[in-house]
């Protein structure tokens, strides 16, 4: 069975309210060998793809704090490591235990504003609690102010991912029984259109809008190189971009804010002096092509 169908539209999955990155309820749990089963597939598209709109999805919410924009593209760019790129030091099942116990703290969002303000009874700080002590510290840190602080900026982060790829879970496993839904299924569609949160700022449907790159989008861009973009945005609106007269770096193939903004070195359009250099680098060791 091919993976559960996302997109950005869907409001179970991505509320447009106010609140939807509410906190308050512990969550039941990500069901451990239905995740097996799916991260078992060989699909790295969706789970990156999943990552990108969560992550595009949260960050919106907090545009103008840049502390925890920061810290909570830290918290993604360790989410794709151990979903995508599978290179953690914890496998992806096990983080997902790490998950599942963090997630069920019930009124987590206050649990851990009373962490870093040291109100809470010592008997209530989950980093020392016996149950929870060693998914706390394994996903943000040893017992610490300086822990307790970034795991206060990016509770969001995880706690969404989580609520997301369990609603997702639940949809593949009812799938499995049978049931059908019917939607984009992001893995192989080439019409993959996520919504204007899947970056930061910009309105990429429209005009010259510009978006705001941040460490997560840097990371995407290299670690997908040189189809980045096309991850991000989908081929549909690379390929309608590049119609209106905007190029991508021949190197990274990142896109263009504005047509011609590139400049031209060497016959390439490349989007900075590293890439040049790089691109100078792989034509020497006849990796080009
Ligand atoms: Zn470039």
């Amino acid at each position: 069975m091919s993976a559960p169908v996302v997109s950005m539209e869907d409001a179970e999955l991505f509320p447009k309210a106010a609140d939807a990155l509410e906190m308050s309820e512990a969550l039941p749990g990500l069901d451990v060998n239905a995740f097996e089963a799916l991260h078992k597939q060989p699909n790295n598209l969706w789970w990156s793809r999943l990552v990108i709109s969560t992550r595009g999805f949260v960050i919106n919410y907090f545009k103008t704090e840049d502390e925890r924009l920061f810290s909570m593209d830290d918290a993604f760019i360790i989410i794709h490591k151990i979903f995508v790129e599978r290179n953690h030091v914890y496998p992806a099942v096990e983080f997902v235990k790490y998950l599942n116990t963090i997630t069920g703290v019930p009124k987590l969002d206050n649990v851990l504003n009373a962490t870093e303000a040291g109100t809470l009874p010592l008997a209530g700080n989950p980093f020392t609690a016996p149950d929870t002590c060693v998914a706390f510290t394994a996903v943000f840190g040893q017992p610490n102010q300086a822990t307790y602080h970034i795991a206060n900026l990016q509770k969001h982060a995880y706690y969404t991912f989580t609520r997301i790829l369990g609603v997702l879970l639940r949809r593949w496993s009812a799938d499995n029984e049978g049931v059908k839904r019917k939607g984009i299924r992001f893995d192989k569609d080439p019409e993959w259109q996520p919504d204007d949160r899947v970056v930061l700022f910009e309105e990429f449907y429209k005009g010259n809008r510009t978006w705001v790159l941040t460490d997560f989008d840097r990371h995407m861009i290299a670690f997908w190189r040189p189809k980045g973009t096309h991850v991000i945005f989908g081929d549909r609106h690379i390929e309608k971009k590049k119609r209106s007269g905007f190029n991508l770096c021949d190197y990274c193939g990142m896109l263009e804010q504005f047509p011609e903004q590139f400049k031209l070195m060497d016959q390439f359009r490349l989007c900075s002096s590293e890439c040049l250099q790089s691109l100078a680098e792989s034509i020497q060791a006849g990796n080009h092509h």
